[in-house]
């Protein structure tokens, strides 16, 4: 299993989990032919499509993929948001209800992000273990560590010494987002002797850069653990077991 990013930032969103013979999608924030494309157009092995929340960096291409004919997951507020589209198959899910994607299972639970409605997904698959993934949050409000994660694809989106409570833009860019810093945190708490990768999205502007975030993040993990920043076309092999 591989996860490919697509896009990872506030300009759009887009991740494959590319399983031998399944692909399961996370975020519609990018135009669906850059995800054909990321996925050497095996198109006819997408099982679906996971949402994590209304706004247009993770939602805007969204009536792309129902078109297309990819299930798309998400919650209930924000189906309601998209509306109605004939033929196609959109899917709210709830909280904890645990849903069957191809070979994938999937369980929802709701992450607080600035009061909209916000999804994070715990994803579990035969070649690669479980797989937490995490965006636009302030916090993560349930521990995972019994759950022996394997990876981790999860925002770190700012570093607090670079900002400025007092900028007029501090609440629409940052509140409801992850510091680097609350990243450690969530991993330190659910960290298992199964981690074996940790991937930060959704880097934003108030950051140093990639490799301070990486070296940062692999002091808490340790050297054995594969830590790495979300950036188009990088691609992470994401196995259950390292050979
Ligand atoms: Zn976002
Ligand atoms: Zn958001």
């Amino acid at each position: 299993m591989v996860l490919k990013v697509i896009g990872s930032s506030s300009k759009g969103n887009g991740y494959a989990l590319i399983a031998e013979n399944e692909i399961l999608i996370l975020e519609c924030g990018c135009p669906f032919k850059e995800i054909k494309k990321a996925i050497d157009w095996q198109i006819l092995k997408i099982k679906g499509c996971l949402v994590s929340h209304g706004h247009q960096d993770h939602l805007k291409y969204v009536r792309e993929y129902l078109k297309a004919g990819i299930p798309v997951y998400t919650n209930e507020e924000t189906k309601q948001a998209v509306g109605a589209i004939t033929g196609a198959q959109f899917y709210s899910v709830s909280e904890f209800k645990v849903i069957h994607i191809g070979g994938f299972k999937v369980i929802p639970f709701c992450v607080p992000h600035n009061g909209t409605p916000n999804f994070g997904y715990l994803i579990e698959h035969n070649e690669m273990g479980r797989l937490l993934f995490a965006t636009d949050y302030e916090y993560i409000p349930y521990n995972f560590q019994k759950q022996h994660i394997q990876h981790f694809l999860i925002e770190a989106n700012y570093q607090e010494q670079f900002i400025d409570k007092y900028l007029p833009n501090y609440e629409h860019k940052l509140l409801g987002h992850a510091s680097l810093e609350t990243c450690i945190g969530a991993i330190k708490a659910n960290q298992s002797p199964d981690l074996r990768s940790v991937i930060m999205c959704h880097l934003g502007a108030g950051s140093s850069s990639g490799k301070y975030f990486i070296n940062e993040m692999q002091k808490v993990t340790g050297r054995n653990v594969n830590v790495a920043c979300a950036v188009p076309e990088l691609v992470v092999e994401v196995n259950k077991e390292p050979f």
